[in-house]
């Protein structure tokens, strides 16, 4: 799947736009393929900052309906698992790497682990992390429900009480919102994510387009252990397209799949 994504992108070099890095844990000893050595992340991040093409999502979010801005990356973590205190935040403060992270609140706030061995987060870690002034709240649900199953009164329960408790538990809004697997919820459902958000993000691999892209559709692109740097630099290029487009085929007839 990576070698036709390298062929793609020769053949289509990707253009210059919003490139929104998605993560999930780091030194978390799950096994899972999005599960990143520490030290890997650490490069990563140290790269990144070299760069100086990282953003907060809301500079990016604020910049993308103007066309022809510079290429930017903004760095994203879903769910709520606490290896982000342990193993992420460390390696962001050292670079000064902003990073939004999307939360599904009903793990922090029952202390419920996540599938993998994921140890929730606590609200006091997740306010030290806003502390720093690098890490922004996004909400993922209330529940980590996937939005397409759901209906408009359902999701919009999800999403106030994701938006309530981390309003009220550390005292941010959560502008930014990540739909849980990736999955998009439907036009009704999409409108109730509008109410309450300034953005959504999908995780389709691609570039985001200045003066095109739709802020409540954003493109993630998933950052796996077999990355390494290598494929993490064309990532943030804004390359790997077709391996984006591809998983999410696969993701979305495995979900139909274990569904029925
Ligand atoms: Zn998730």
């Amino acid at each position: 799947m990576k070698t036709a994504a390298i062929a793609y992108d020769r053949l289509r070099p990707p253009p210059d736009g919003v490139v929104i890095l998605a993560y999930h844990r780091v030194g978390g000893g799950s096994g899972l393929t999005v599960d990143l050595d520490p030290a890997l992340f650490a490069d990563q991040m140290a790269e990144l900052a070299a760069s100086g093409r990282a953003r907060t999502l809301s500079d990016v979010v604020d910049a993308l309906p103007e066309p022809g801005g510079p290429h930017r990356v903004a760095v994203t973590f879903d769910d709520g698992t606490s290896d982000f205190v342990e193993h992420a935040l460390p390696a962001l403060v050292e670079h000064r790497v902003p990073a939004t992270y999307y939360i599904a609140t009903d793990f922090i706030e029952s202390q419920t682990w996540f599938p993998n061995g994921g140890k929730p987060m606590t609200w006091q870690a997740l306010g030290e992390a806003v502390s720093t002034g690098l890490v922004d709240i996004g909400s993922h649900t209330h529940s980590h429900a996937v939005m397409d199953k759901l209906s408009p009164g359902e999701a919009e329960e999800e999403l106030k009480t994701a938006r309530g408790l981390i309003e009220d538990r550390i005292g941010v809004q959560p502008d930014h919102f990540a739909y849980p697997k990736g999955v998009f919820g439907g036009v009704a459902n999409e409108a109730k994510v509008a109410q309450h958000h300034r953005s959504a993000a999908l995780a389709v691999c691609d570039v985001n387009r200045y003066g095109e892209a739709d802020v409540l559709r954003l493109d993630r692109s998933p950052i796996q252990t077999s990355d390494g740097m290598a494929h993490f630099r064309r990532k943030v290029a804004g390359g790997m397209r077709l391996e984006g487009r591809l998983r999410d085929r696969l993701n979305r007839r495995r979900y139909v799949t274990s569904a029925r």
